[in-house]
């Protein structure tokens, strides 16, 4: 899946021209839609051009919109998971009493659940860190003096 055509394409999306002057710069792609994505809020070409990425700093999210982005899903996963290894399970009857397989699956389930959660955590977290770090070293939030409010 992850080829070396789509490292190149990966690497060509992040190669963006300045609106105003034409300079080539190297930048997230810009990010669209309802759902919140962490990452650099805009950047500043030399010739003065704002470039907006759609994305917002960890440190400028609501209390609300933070816990959201952290946590959304990850309680379902494993309640989902479990689910179907428990219907699973129950369904096989390996085993007597018949809910044996059912408790066993429904387990193994939960730690796999548990597991994909954790993953999505550190996925979602990484950005996070980058991002608290970006803010805390104090660099010039370029979306205005304003964002630096909350
Ligand atoms: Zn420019």
């Amino acid at each position: 899946m992850f080829g070396i055509l789509d490292i190149i394409v990966l690497i060509l999306i992040r190669r963006r021209n300045c609106g105003r002057c034409g300079r080539a710069f190297w930048a997230a792609p810009p990010h669209s839609g309802r759902a919140v994505a962490v990452g650099r809020e805009s950047y500043l070409c030399v010739c003065g051009h704002k470039y907006e990425t759609g994305r917002r700093e960890f440190a400028h999210l609501s209390r609300e919109e933070k816990r959201k982005y952290l946590w959304s899903g990850l309680v379902a996963i494993p309640v989902v998971t479990t689910a179907l290894a428990a219907i699973g399970g129950y369904f096989l009857r390996w085993h007597e009493p018949f809910w044996t397989m059912s408790v066993i699956l429904g387990f193994l389930g939960l730690l796999s659940g548990l597991i994909c959660s954790a993953l999505l955590l550190v996925i979602r977290g990484l950005p996070v860190l980058a991002s608290l770090r970006r803010t805390r070293r104090g660099e010039p939030a370029l979306g205005g003096a304003a964002t630096w409010q909350n």
